[in-house]
């Protein structure tokens, strides 16, 4: 198994992780109920997608 020679040093380490941030979430308003929810995914407060219900959300998560 191939071991490395030198130890990389501190500068080059953080070069390398000055991409790997933490990312926000983006969020978008829901069209049926104007709640924020993540894109692409079936709103949770209302259970709307594409313009329909896809999944049916209790009425104690709904209150
Ligand atoms: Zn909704």
């Amino acid at each position: 198994m191939p071991v490395p020679k030198r130890r990389h040093s501190k500068s080059r380490g953080r070069k390398r992780r000055t991409h790997w941030k933490l990312k926000v979430p983006q969020w978008v308003e829901c069209p049926h109920c104007h709640q924020l929810k993540l894109p692409h995914t079936v709103c949770p407060h209302c259970g709307f997608y594409k313009g329909r219900e896809m999944m049916v959300v209790s009425k104690k998560e709904k209150e």
